[in-house]
């Protein structure tokens, strides 16, 4: 009795997995539609576990369902972006002040490795893909150390629009853009460990706001130099049935 809908499950897990790999390494493009049907052949499955999935990657904001158009890969504006940086910068400076009041040498320790990492040069799609992570990792270690779940969690929901949108920007490995961002990335995470190394909440604040205005800067000019599209999501009048 039981076997049933834990088989269901993990195949709703397997067609999520696949599907929001497929959105973030770009496979399928911003604005594209995606029909329920050709997904179940493609992927093998049933209608079930794709509905599931795709609805979970709605709630994630990976896909936009509209009923009486279709399903869509979410697209994101630059006042999304703009706003989603503002609330990063809030959820950041909150998390520094509460690592703050419980830092420790371990935490040093862990962000000191974690810059080691992140110094490492970015030749190719491979190192590009790590370094995204570290670069997660370390802004997550925040959260770690202010010893907040549900802070930890706000971000990572936040954390997708941002990945999006980095994928959907122009500047890929080895190129002068991105040495040059890396570079500065650099030198504001190590502003960032060093504030909270001397304690000082104002110097981590303005660390913080620093590395935050200057990534969102550098995303929205990438984003610009690729004249992204933005939502183009004008349900056709003559299609009414609902795909997904
Ligand atoms: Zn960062």
């Amino acid at each position: 009795m039981a076997l049933a809908p834990l088989r269901k499950k993990r195949a709703t897990d397997e067609v999520y997995e696949s599907l929001r790999a497929a959105i973030l390494t770009h496979h399928f493009t911003p604005g594209q539609r995606l029909l329920a049907d050709e997904l179940c052949s493609q992927l093998g499955v049933s209608l079930t576990p794709v509905r599931h999935a795709l609805q979970q990657l709605a709630v994630e904001g990976l896909v936009e369902i509209h009923p009486r158009s279709g399903t869509y890969v979410a697209t994101v504006s630059a006042e999304d972006l703009a706003e989603t940086f503002e609330i990063r910068l809030a959820l950041e400076t909150l998390a520094g002040r509460r690592a703050l009041a419980r830092w420790t040498p371990d935490a040093s320790t862990r962000l000191h490795d974690l810059l080691t990492a992140l110094a490492r040069p970015v030749r190719n799609a491979d190192a590009m893909r790590q370094h995204e992570e570290r670069n997660l990792e370390f802004h997550l270690a925040l959260f770690d150390i202010a010893a907040s779940r549900r802070l930890r969690e706000l971000y990572q929901s936040l954390n997708t629009h941002i990945q999006i949108a980095r994928i959907h920007s122009a500047e890929g490995p080895g190129t002068a853009g991105l040495r040059d961002r890396l570079t500065q990335e650099q030198k504001e995470h190590e502003a960032i460990v060093q504030a909270l190394e001397q304690g000082s909440a104002a110097k981590l604040e303005s660390a913080l706001r620093t590395h935050i205005e200057r990534a969102q800067a550098s995303l929205l000019a990438a984003l610009g130099a690729r004249q992204l599209q933005l939502p183009a999501h004008q349900p056709p009048k003559h299609q009414k049935r609902q795909r997904v």
